[in-house]
């Protein structure tokens, strides 16, 4: 990054009156280096929040803003404004997501990208996607409002339809199918009737393709949306990586029979099977240190009736962890406690295996210049893994990956009561602006 001293100790004035951050005095902030001084101006990114939250209000007090609604595209009208207001040359891209770009001094490195999202689940809230939107629109405008030039080329980046399927991502790997194009998406719009809605071009999607080494990193601020980083008085969680999710449909066949002339020790019944093993699947999961999860989510019984034994369940199988390798190993452990569960009570298991998601790791240098960056603004860190997916598991594929996290109170999201305190978003966005800067200057590639 570059900066001239003059302009720089004029708008340093300004960072001193409009924010403040617990740790510093502004004498004390006056004594760092030029470059470790700039601060985000938190008080702005909570206006740009509450009037955003305006876009696809509703009475709950959340928001329900889903992709390729019109709340979606007046929200990413407003966005686009507040893109071009911090200086940066905004675009749609042919996918529909936004890209707001800010030239760097050498021309010939790749790009760092940095944003999130701004669509909502039904009646979701203010803060899932927005902060992270917002907070790097904000880095972007205090590097303007600094006359802050870095060495790569910026491209704050909003990702359409996170919440469908990381839809606006997936397009930018190349892995966004023609034929779930034509899926009907919670709008009721199909995905290629939303992208030309808001403004994209379903025809040209391939233009938006990137390859590894296209990024030189990318970086994405988000709120935890679980309550670890509250109840342990964390400020800022480091992201590990994002979680791997696998996912069976497991059907447990039995025999239907009447449920008053069939003796106790003459039965099939599916369910009962079921039962065994849903406690099996919770006793597995924990029986082995880490943070791994699994969850028996969904279950029908058939043919479902009071006075009919079930004959056949059909249930779903969750399970998550950072280590492939981990979920590997869980599933082969449940698999022969099923077949054993199967043995004793005369039934059948077949699993189906219905999606894999494999995990993305945080790239470690990143999480290094995370942990420098909150330390230099006297916040405390945790590691921790991303149990939720974001759009950064796609950027991984194409260079370093990092994430920010900021507090949920309560560790509710996606839900109107979803809630994260101004001076927890103004610190995760001084963490993505200073670890930007460091980026900026590390050589990654
Ligand atoms: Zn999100």
């Amino acid at each position: 990054m570059k900066m001239d001293r003059r302009s720089f100790n004029l708008s340093l004035v300004a960072a001193i009156g409009s924010t403040a951050i617990r740790p510093f005095n502004a004498l004390a902030l006056a004594q760092l280096p030029p470059q470790l001084q700039l601060r985000v101006n938190g008080p702005r990114i909570m206006n740009h929040l509450n009037s955003l939250a305006e876009f696809g209000k509703n009475p709950q007090g959340g928001v329900s803003r889903v992709a390729y609604s019109d709340a979606d595209v007046s929200g990413r009208a407003y966005v686009m404004e507040l893109m071009r207001a911090a200086k940066l040359d905004v675009h749609i891209d042919a996918a529909g997501n936004l890209i707001g770009r800010r030239a760097g001094s050498h021309a010939t490195m790749p790009p760092l990208l940095f944003g999130s999202h701004i669509d909502t689940v039904p009646e979701g809230g203010n803060y899932d996607g927005v902060v992270g939107s917002l907070g790097a629109i904000e880095v972007a405008q205090t590097l303007a409002e600094h006359n802050v030039t870095t060495d790569h080329s910026l491209e704050v980046i909003i990702f359409q339809n996170e919440e469908g399927g990381l839809i606006g991502s997936r397009a930018i790997d190349g892995e966004l199918t023609e034929k779930e194009l034509d899926l009907v998406s919670r709008s009721g719009k199909t995905i290629r009737e939303g992208i030309k809605f808001i403004g994209g071009d379903p025809n040209q999607i391939a233009s938006v393709r990137r390859k590894r080494g296209d990024i030189a990193a990318y970086l994405e601020l988000h709120i935890e949306q679980g309550g670890t980083l509250e109840a342990g008085k964390i400020n800022i969680g480091i992201v590990e990586g994002i979680v791997g999710i696998n996912w069976w449909d497991v059907s447990v066949e039995g025999f239907a029979n009447h449920a008053g002339t069939t003796p106790m020790n003459q039965r099939q019944d599916a369910l009962l099977a079921s039962a065994k093993f849903i406690e099996a699947v919770n006793r597995i999961v924990t029986s082995v240190p880490g943070r791994q999860v699994g969850t028996v989510g969904r279950i029908q019984a058939l043919p479902g009736a009071p006075n009919v034994i079930p004959g056949k369940v059909i249930l779903s199988l969750e399970l998550r962890d950072l280590d492939a390798a981990k979920i590997k190993m869980l599933y082969d452990r449940i698999y022969a406690e099923a077949q054993e569960i199967a043995r004793t009570s005369k039934t059948r298991f077949d699993f189906k295996e219905i999606n894999v998601n494999v995990p993305a790791p945080t790239d470690t240098r990143i999480r290094q210049l995370i942990d420098e960056s909150a330390k230099e603004l006297g916040l405390t860190t945790r590691l921790m893994p991303s149990g939720a997916g974001h759009d950064a598991q796609d950027m991984a594929r194409l260079g370093p990956m990092g994430m920010i996290f900021v507090p949920s109170v309560g560790g509710i999201s996606h839900s109107p009561r979803e809630f994260s305190r101004p001076e927890d978003i103004a610190n995760g966005a001084n963490v993505l602006l200073h670890t930007l800067l460091k980026l900026d200057r590390a050589n990654l590639n």
